[in-house]
């Protein structure tokens, strides 16, 4: 930390929430690095570097094909575009205007998310209609047979910790009952680690962040059948060219991918355990906060402390979370369940040093707030509604 956000006039973020998107996902790993800042010193052929590309995500997640897209949303608007489209250049020049094309896009209730942007408008952004199935507790395959028609071009499926977490049909049955209409399925995973699991199910396009947990720079990686992916990748000609990738994105994400694959995964967990247990020592005995260990409610290898904030901290979970992130350096914590009293700290992005700035910040903002005596005072509605006016501030 320091000279960059010094020049720029930026306050420094110690990330404890994770790879979230919206602080900057994660630490770019050294190999990655160093291909973006040789790359764009230089020109390239880049459907050569596509090609390139899909060699690389073949290797890793055992599908036939793949391309870097800008993001996983684009690589969820590319795919849907593919399904419809398919190869013919006629129909890629044409979307967002779907007509003469299968244009609708199945998908469960409580897959239709926010994951900084509705699931649902990506859809829509290729010019597709989504059909929700079920109801957000309760889809089964019923229902997703009743509304796979003639006119349905995809079915897509989203794993995620924002999903709804019962009641949804499962991924292996979700692509049989699709595969048996002859419909295409496009998984959504941006920021989970198994790179094989879905593609071994028989998903006909899978999408991922590089920019999460792989430790590349903003990108998506789309991996898949080599037709779905040849078709979403030649959406290029069309509404693609609004979401591309340059060359970095492209050469850090092979590179990325391929310093996963040599990653010692048991060593790196072993020093994220090491965090977990220094902050349960670090923050036992905070007045109200109760502590476990969580591991990742969709099965990633990662285990996070749940912070449970209590009356006796003088603080709400929202307004510990907030008087956190008004710190210089400021200590973002996962607060996606604050409403209902908790806060998550995600070792993934922190060395030993930021760890002990994080439970330092927390037991001092608890002893800050007992000895003002003005917490507990921000409804939940007020925090809520105070962030998304702070969000809709830009530019200030
Ligand atoms: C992060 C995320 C996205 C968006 O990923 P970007 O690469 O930032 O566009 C989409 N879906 C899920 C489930 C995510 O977690």
């Amino acid at each position: 930390m320091g000279a960059i956000h010094d020049r720029l006039g930026l306050v420094p973020v110690i990330n404890a929430s994770g790879t979230m998107t919206a602080l900057g996902a994660s630490r770019v790993v050294p190999e990655a690095r160093e291909a973006v800042a040789e790359i764009l010193a230089a020109f390239v052929d880049i459907a050569a570097l596509q090609k390139r590309a899909s060699r690389a995500i073949a290797e890793a997640t055992g599908a036939e094909a793949g391309f870097v897209t800008s993001s996983s949303a684009s690589g969820m608007v590319l795919g849907v575009a593919a399904a419809m489209t398919g190869a013919d250049p006629a129909a890629i020049e044409r979307l967002p205007d779907t007509q003469g094309m299968k244009d609708e896009v199945v998908i469960q209730a409580g897959h239709l998310v926010n994951f900084g942007a509705p699931v649902g408008q990506m859809i829509a952004l290729a010019g597709a209609r989504a059909v929700a199935v079920g109801t957000a507790f309760d889809v089964q395959p019923f229902h997703l047979e009743a509304a796979l028609d003639e006119r349905t071009a995809a079915a897509m499926f989203v794993v995620s910790h924002h999903v709804v977490p019962t009641g949804q049909v499962d991924l292996a049955t979700f692509i049989r009952t699709a595969h048996a209409q002859g419909v295409p399925v496009i998984v959504d995973m941006a920021s989970e680690y198994d790179l094989t699991g879905a593609v071994a199910l028989g998903a006909d396009l899978v999408i991922w962040s590089a920019h999460k947990f792989l430790g590349g720079p903003t990108a998506g990686i789309v991996a898949g059948k080599h037709d779905l992916v040849r078709a979403a990748y030649l959406q290029h000609r069309g509404i693609g060219r609004a979401m591309k990738v340059g060359k970095e994105g492209i050469a850090g994400a092979i590179l990325a991918l391929e310093a996963w694959g040599r990653r010692d995964h048991a060593a790196v967990r072993a020093g994220e355990m090491k965090i977990v247990e220094y902050w349960l020592a670090a923050l036992a005995g905070v007045a109200g906060l109760a502590l476990r260990v969580l591991p990742d409610w969709t099965g990633n290898p990662i285990d996070r402390v749940e912070v449970t904030v209590g009356e006796a901290s003088g603080l709400h979970a929202w307004e510990l979370a907030e008087r956190l992130a008004a710190r210089n350096p400021s200590i973002r914590v996962r607060d996606d369940m604050v409403e209902a009293g908790v806060l998550h700290l995600d070792p993934c992005n922190l060395d030993a040093g930021e760890a002990a700035l994080v439970s330092t910040a927390i037991r001092d903002e608890v002893e800050a707030a007992l000895a003002r005596g003005d917490g507990r005072r921000q409804t939940f509605g007020e925090f809520r509604a105070a962030n998304l006016a702070d969000a809709l501030s830009f530019p200030g």
